[in-house]
């Protein structure tokens, strides 16, 4: 693994570590441990055999011929749905639970807003026997019930929390609470491309698995890189894992998609790069959904991983450097789309995931004849509830 390193923690204006004085030695540690372990095959065997046995990669990529056919683009997607436990976020958690070993701690915390990170990490701490914690707003855990059964089921201590909204950023100052009195014996699995440094480095650096992969097929299947490369933005994890490996090929047009929820003029959206201002959340400078005096504001999606007011600081600067446009679709365009790679490829991707489909579906998109690599970041099994209600079944 080569790593590419922000000087100073920083993606130009974005990231740095705002966090407590008593974190930075921890941080500190913990990116010298990563470059050191970057730097190390028994490190690489090791996470590779359990991505290769146990997460089921490499992950294949599937033409997706109707979708062409209804397009005019060759479109085809990089299948992140078919990795044990159904998305991109194991590939992160079983990484950094790797490190936390390394480290000699053997407490795991981690926080969690739709409860998808906290399976995973839950999944990974079951698998290589550390004791896991999991941050959950209490209303999310209303919201997401079959995800707090299935931590628990892992083995997973799940505690709701009350504070605040009772949602993901109050969630993620228990977390940042309890790391600052537990630091010792405890690693903090950040979940997305988000948090002080060098969180934002670590995970797209076990993300860019996706990348890596997707080049490689993309170059032996077709015998040429993608002219276009799409994907949903939350944290934005599975969007950097997989831009990644092609930042460097200017030909190839990134395309990051946010969620646009009722529409980006109500206000009532999770959508940071398209209508924030730069702000700290988490610990990072970013693009951030912000009131007039800086208080966070309250964001809203059909799906609820892409249901977080901030963006990994990587995702800033690329937008300010114009290397990745970045849009916003709505959770109308996104049901939409849902439906129809659904009904026209057999494939039920998850509400995020068709936030990036639903661009793709916009006229105009990208000239006839283009090819279309989608990241299908996830699959939708955790989305029927949701679908049954929106959609009348
Ligand atoms: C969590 C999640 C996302 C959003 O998180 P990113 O960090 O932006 O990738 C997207 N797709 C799926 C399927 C998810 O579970």
């Amino acid at each position: 693994m080569s790593v590419r390193r922000p000087e100073l923690g920083r993606f130009g204006a974005y990231g740095g570590r705002y966090v407590p004085e008593t974190l930075v030695p921890a941080l500190d540690e913990l990116e010298a441990l990563f470059l050191t372990c970057a730097a190390e095959s028994g490190f690489h065997s090791e996470l590779q055999g359990l991505l290769t046995e146990y997460v089921g990669r490499p992950t294949p990529v599937t033409d997706l011929p109707a979708l062409s056919a209804k397009t005019g683009y060759r479109v085809s997607a990089k299948r992140e749905d078919l990795c044990h436990t159904g998305a991109h976020k194991i590939n992160n958690a079983i990484g950094q639970c790797l490190l936390a070993q390394r480290m000699g701690k053997q407490r795991i915390i981690a926080e969690t807003g739709a409860g998808q990170h906290g399976v995973a990490t839950a999944t990974a701490c079951a698998r290589l026997g550390l004791d896991c914690t999991v941050y959950m707003g209490e209303t999310d855990c209303e919201r997401q019930r079959l995800n707090v059964v299935r931590m628990r089921m892992l083995g997973a201590k799940v505690v709701p929390v009350t504070s605040g909204t009772k949602t993901l950023k109050d969630a993620l100052n228990e977390a940042l609470r309890d790391w600052v009195t537990n630091v010792r014996d405890t690693h903090y699995v950040i979940g997305s491309v988000a948090g002080p440094h060098p969180f934002p480095m670590i995970v797209r650096e076990f993300q860019a698995v996706i990348g890596r992969e997707a080049r490689a097929t993309c170059l032996e299947c077709y015998g040429e890189l993608p002219d276009v490369g799409v994907a949903c933005v939350g944290g934005g994890s599975n969007a950097m894992g997989f831009f990644d490996a092609f930042l460097a090929d200017d030909q190839v047009r990134l395309v990051g998609v946010e969620a646009g929820g009722l529409g980006i003029e109500t206000g009532r959206h999770a959508a940071p790069l398209t209508s924030g201002r730069p702000g700290v959340l988490h610990g990072a400078m970013s693009y951030l959904m912000q009131d007039e005096a800086g208080q966070v504001m309250e964001t809203h999606s059909v799906s609820a991983g892409l249901d977080y007011p901030s963006v990994g600081p990587e995702h800033s600067h690329l937008k300010d450097t114009h290397r990745v446009e970045y849009c916003s679709v709505t959770d109308d365009q996104a049901l939409e789309a849902f439906t129809e790679v659904a009904r026209l490829e057999g494939i039920v991707v998850a509400l995020e995931t068709a936030h990036a489909f639903a661009a793709v579906l916009q006229p105009g998109f990208a000239a006839p004849g283009s090819r279309v690599m989608v990241n299908l970041s996830g699959r939708g099994d955790k989305d029927m509830e949701t679908a049954a209600r929106l959609l009348g079944y």
